[in-house]
């Protein structure tokens, strides 16, 4: 807990909720307090992720406790890695069931590629169950039309990624088996949130039935409005903040 509370001042990290989680202070210390997968620890290490940023020391450990969380951290500070990196992992440790267990929401297609590329990435050969290899899509227009024609089984993927709207199209023309869902994460919460986007997430969050579903949400800004959504949504929901929370 001491060296907890250095590591916090050394990043003047703000850290509120129940129960808080220890942060890690490297990506080893996931190896021994976590049965964290040795080939996601060498993807990272492979792709020169050597030590975490403090909003992954904060927010990994949060993540794998299964604890819903509002992120709060700088532009450029490491958020999407943050939130990828327990995801695979719980994707990794949930094999027997086949299906979609996570989903990314982000507000363009750019963001959303880039967290792609950045899965892509840490997803390498990495195998589940039966050989099959952890599958991680990006929701393009062409895979939601192979999705709705069942061209393509919804089973195939562990974790899509998807802006607002094709994903509501999709799931509402129930292309989409949402049963074995565990994990919701909105990036740029602050935008997803706001006037133009707010009615979109509802609707994604509505559709989402499943029982236990973790939620976080991540961002450069937290105004009170988005904050107010977080608990009004979340369940014990661990707050963070790296820096200072502009809004
Ligand atoms: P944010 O979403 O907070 O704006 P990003 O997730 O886009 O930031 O990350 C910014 C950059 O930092 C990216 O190029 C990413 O690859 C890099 N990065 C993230 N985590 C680490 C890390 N632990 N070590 C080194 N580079 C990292
Ligand atoms: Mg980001």
């Amino acid at each position: 807990q001491k060296e907890a509370n250095a590591l916090r001042k050394s990043y003047k990290g703000n850290v509120t909720g129940e129960d808080v989680p220890l942060p890690i202070g490297s990506f080893e210390d996931l190896i021994t307090r976590f049965s964290f997968d040795k080939r996601l620890l060498n993807n990272l290490i492979e792709n020169h992720f050597t030590e975490p940023t403090p909003i992954q020391c904060e927010s990994i450990p949060m993540a794998l406790k299964g604890r819903d969380t509002l992120a709060c951290a700088p532009t450029g500070s490491g958020k999407t890695l943050a939130f990828l990196i327990p995801l695979l992992q719980q994707a990794i440790d949930d094999k027997e069931t086949q299906g979609l267990k996570g989903l990314i929401i982000s507000p363009t297609k750019e963001l959303a590629n880039q967290i792609f590329i950045e899965c892509i990435k840490l997803s390498q050969r990495i195998f589940l169950d039966k050989k099959r290899p952890l599958q991680v899509a990006l929701l393009s227009k062409s895979l939601s039309m192979k999705l709705k024609n069942k061209v393509i089984s919804d089973k195939k993927y562990d974790i899509i990624i998807s802006t607002p709207l094709r994903l509501i199209d999709v799931m509402k023309s129930e292309a989409l088996d949402l049963s074995s869902l565990k994990n919701i994460i909105f990036d740029e919460a602050d935008k997803l949130f706001d006037k133009t986007f707010v009615e979109q997430s509802d609707a994604i969050l509505d559709l989402c039935s499943t029982k236990n579903l973790r939620k976080s949400m991540f961002s450069a800004t937290i105004p009170s409005s988005v904050e107010d959504i977080a608990n009004s949504i979340m369940l014990d929901p661990i707050r963070i903040i790296i820096g200072h929370k502009e809004a």
